[in-house]
């Protein structure tokens, strides 16, 4: 063998290799986003088509107000066609007996994350959720939006488009292959990008924190032309005055709110910030109220994630024993632990564990628990406050991300809305 030979045999080992570690890489992108996990059967919720009666229910008015106490509710085909003080009538085929439970109408949670997981939308069903709003979208997900409007068994779905970033080549082209970004850094990419979202089916933009000032600008202009709405984070190219000037009409999360009030106040360290920092939230968010009541501005809460954070970094095993874990898509709860800072809720790969907290002191322990635990604090300050100011505001979880169930967390999320400082 000549060695022009071997060296033409050992090029071609390289390539192969490396087209086995792409297709590998690109196969596990999969999986930590649960499209391998196995798919449920969906056929076998169908609706029933039989004619159902619940009888001696309590139902809550359109008005959310109050209960109409012992009403029956007639069901045929799947479908609510009266709710009256009436007997069961003798068509009836199925009675349940609703004595002493509530019923509500669907709810709905503003602020979640599919991936690649088709069950969770029979979790969201199972939870009393009939609404989502999906805040990274994919093609999959317009796809089941329309088997859905066919009769698979699913709530109806509002679905945002991927995300939206400034980055530079090859930084976008990296955001883009392994997480979906799309990247727009001017005018003309906001024309053609948008325009490309609303033709394929989008509702919404979804922008993210990286987006730089002038996109954020153009997509607020243009956006409302191709029938899009603008939602998602505040980017950190702008400042508040520019949010109220501006089309975005929903902010994802109340999170976001308060750490562009914690980039005013500057850092925290120990209790003594914590207090006065907390005291700087109280009045600014009073003030905040008054420009997202008046520029009509909803936000989505997604409180109990960012309760979370603090015993997510303290006492992890405490909290994933506390979630109905044996529901979440195991392709993202166990990630892949060569990819870091990713979406993991197990110890070895949680996205929100402290990597270096072994090389802490424990006089920086303590101030780390301070700091997240007056993190979770202020989002409740702000919460309470902006509700007190007639803000909408709309209850979401950011299902997916650890330790947010899907359709189970928004049972959480309610009340830690009620706890901040909410009705019922
Ligand atoms: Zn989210």
């Amino acid at each position: 063998m000549t060695w022009k030979r071997v060296i033409q045999y050992f090029l071609i080992l390289i390539l192969l290799s490396l087209i086995a570690f792409i297709f590998l890489m690109n196969r596990d992108l999969v999986r930590i986003y649960g499209g391998l996990t196995k798919k449920v059967d969906h056929e076998q919720f169908s609706r029933s088509a039989e004619k159902i009666a619940i009888t001696n229910v309590h139902v809550l008015t359109a008005d959310s107000r109050k209960f109409r106490p012992a009403q029956t509710v007639h069901i045929d085909n799947g479908l609510i066609v009266s709710i009256d003080s009436m007997p069961p009538s003798p068509g009836d085929i199925k009675i349940i007996d609703g004595s002493g439970k509530f019923l509500i109408p669907g709810l709905i949670d503003s602020h979640v994350h599919l991936f690649k997981s088709p069950n969770d939308l029979l979790l969201y069903v199972a939870n009393g959720i009939t609404h989502i709003r999906e805040m990274i979208g994919e093609e999959n997900h317009l796809l089941w939006r329309e088997q859905i409007i066919e009769g698979r068994l699913g709530p109806d779905m509002y679905i945002a488009s991927p995300r939206v970033g400034s980055f530079g080549r090859i930084e976008g082209w990296f955001m883009r292959w392994s997480q979906g970004f799309n990247t727009i850094n001017n005018e003309a990419d906001a024309k053609v990008l948008l325009q490309e979202y609303a033709n394929q089916g989008y509702d919404g933009v979804k922008i993210y924190s990286q987006l730089n000032k002038e996109s954020y600008q153009a997509i607020n202009e243009i956006a409302p032309s191709v029938g899009l709405t603008v939602v998602g984070h505040i980017p950190w190219s702008i400042e508040l005055t520019d949010l109220w000037n501006s089309n975005q009409k929903e902010v994802s999360h109340l999170e976001e709110l308060m750490n562009a009030l914690r980039r005013e106040f500057g850092s925290i360290d120990g209790e003594e910030d914590a207090g006065q920092f907390l005291n700087f939230v109280d009045d600014r968010s009073k003030e905040l109220a008054v420009n997202l009541f008046a520029n009509n501005v909803a936000v989505t809460t997604t409180l109990w994630l960012t309760e979370s954070f603090v015993r997510q970094k303290f006492y992890l095993d405490e909290v994933l024993a506390e979630v109905k874990l044996e529901y979440e898509n195991p392709g993202i709860s166990e990630w892949n632990e060569r990819i870091p800072q990713g979406l993991g809720w197990l110890p070895l790969v949680n996205r929100y564990k402290m990597p270096d907290a072994a090389s802490l002191s424990s006089e920086d322990l303590e101030n780390r628990k301070v700091f997240w635990t007056v993190y979770a604090e202020a989002c409740q300050l702000l919460l309470k406050n902006i509700y007190q100011g007639g803000v909408m505001i709309m209850a979401g979880t950011d299902a997916n991300l650890p330790p947010a169930v899907p359709g189970f967390s928004l049972h959480d999320e309610l009340e830690s809305m009620h706890a901040a400082g909410m009705t019922t």
